[in-house]
């Protein structure tokens, strides 16, 4: 088939820190680009517990993909999901808000859809237990939090309102660590003097996790203190425990002994694993691409797939030497991608230099004062590591607004612990219909 046509078209598939660096290394290349998203806006997913936990609005952390892009004179926008890659005729097929479909040609092809949430092959978990990926996820979260404490304030029996006033969340990484934290800190800071029957400072806070450190990526020096600070705001840390039952009422964890044990906690969240979405088995099997177990794409040095050098998979999707799924990983792809296009385009020689990611370290917030960070050999904890948490996040927060008012949202949490981003909807499945007043008894003469 034809190599391209003029001006070349790029399709980049996902609007996250990968295929915005992509866009953003395509700026003053000759191409059109089409970047394709389920979403009309960018989530910085980073924060998302932040939002759940009701610090941060929505629009704090999510940025209309448009309103970005908008100076980008040779990006197009598409709401749509693509569910499929045609590898030979070059065409990705997506479907449209209002379900119909369209066939997307492309010269160079960027996949960056990120990865979701994994119940290990318990997917029947997911109805009790939201997972934090996307915005509808921190909202479910958010709603789930506040209900609890409602709902615990409401019930009499004794045993029912502390099984509302028990929160498990399982899987003790970065996620896992910081909703602990924030769900500790509502508990006792923000909701201290709002309610009559309960004393939300009650809460149980439950941290589950299979393996036997928390933050374990955060190597064992961050990973005690880290567990040091939880365990000091009153997070109860379960280790070696892995959740085999998840219903409305709780959950079942056995532990590494073989015993298993039941908690009653009505509000339970899942903060552990990742699998690769479904584009990436369409994608695999266009291109004979291999998977990991998470169904990850396996990537060449130059992140292309193997006999595809026009498909490049960029950012949590691809697994390149096992690098971790983090922000910068995806944002130094995306560029890394991008820029190798432009090149191309421009007539340079194509580089064969492969993609090296440089480490810039990673960071876990826990509560008001403490964060650990971890770059190389440095570890930091305390105050000196939430101070570092607290520059990256407002280097990094898209856009001058959100900037802004995500600081002026932090000092008034850190200042007072009040949450000024608490409102959630009612939820469907809880929506009571009021019966018709019944038609007023005639008046008797
Ligand atoms: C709760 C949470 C906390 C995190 N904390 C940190 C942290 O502190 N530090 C750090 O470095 N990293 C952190 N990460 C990881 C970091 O956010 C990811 O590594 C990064 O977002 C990956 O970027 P990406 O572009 O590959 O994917 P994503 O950011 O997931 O973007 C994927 C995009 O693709 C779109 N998409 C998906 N499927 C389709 C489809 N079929 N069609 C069209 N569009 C599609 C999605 O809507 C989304 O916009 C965190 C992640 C989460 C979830």
């Amino acid at each position: 088939m034809e190599d391209h046509v003029i001006p070349r078209r790029v399709v980049i598939i996902g609007g996250g820190f990968a295929g915005l660096f992509a866009v953003r290394a395509l700026r003053r290349a000759p191409v059109a680009v089409t970047l394709v998203d389920r979403c009309a806006h960018h989530t910085f997913q980073p924060l998302l517990y932040q939002c759940a936990s009701g610090i941060l609005s929505s629009g704090q952390i999510a940025q209309p993909l448009r309103a970005i892009l908008r100076r980008r004179e040779n990006v197009r926008c598409l709401l749509a999901t693509a569910t499929d890659v045609d590898a030979t005729e070059r065409l990705v097929h997506v479907v449209l808000s209002d379900g119909s479909g369209l066939a997307l040609p492309y010269d160079d092809l960027i996949v960056g859809v990120g990865v979701r949430q994994s119940y290990f092959g318990h997917d029947e978990f997911a109805e009790h237990a939201p997972g934090m990926k996307t915005l509808d996820d921190a909202h479910a979260v958010r709603r789930r939090l506040f209900r609890a404490f409602e709902m615990a304030e409401a019930v009499e029996d004794p045993k029912e309102r502390a099984a509302w006033l028990s929160f498990a969340l399982v899987g003790a990484g970065p996620t896992g660590v910081e909703l602990a934290g924030q769900i500790r800190e509502i508990a006792r800071h923000t909701l201290d003097r709002e309610f009559s029957s309960i004393d939300p400072g009650q809460a149980r806070v439950l941290l589950f996790d299979g393996v036997d450190a928390v933050l374990a990526s955060f190597g064992p020096v961050l990973s005690r203190r880290a567990q040091r600070t939880l365990e000091s705001l009153g997070v109860e840390v379960h280790l070696g425990a892995i959740a085999t039952e998840v219903d409305e009422r709780g959950l079942t964890v056995r532990r590494q002994g073989g015993e298993s044990q039941r908690y009653d906690a009505r509000t339970v969240l899942w903060t552990a694993g990742v699998e690769a979405p479904p584009l990436a088995g369409a994608l695999a099997r266009a291109t004979g691409a291999k998977q990991d177990r998470a169904g990850r794409i396996l990537v060449e040095p130059d992140l292309t797939i193997a006999g595809h050098p026009e498909i490049r998979v960029v950012g949590d999707l691809m697994n390149l030497n096992g690098l971790p799924g983090l922000a910068e990983v995806a944002m130094q792809s995306g560029a890394y991608a991008g820029r190798h296009i432009r090149h191309r385009v421009e007539g340079r020689k194509p580089s064969t230099r492969p993609f090296r990611y440089l480490d810039l370290g990673s960071a876990a917030y826990i509560s008001r004062g403490r964060a650990v960070v971890k770059r190389g050999r440095l570890h930091v904890s305390g105050v000196v590591g939430w101070l570092i948490w607290l520059f990256i996040h407002i280097v990094f927060l898209t856009g001058f607004r959100s900037r802004a008012g995500a600081m002026m949202s932090w000092a008034v949490v850190f200042a007072s612990g009040s949450r000024r981003e608490r409102a959630f909807a009612s939820g469907e499945a809880h929506a009571v219909d009021v019966p018709e007043a019944a038609a007023p008894s005639p008046r008797s003469a």
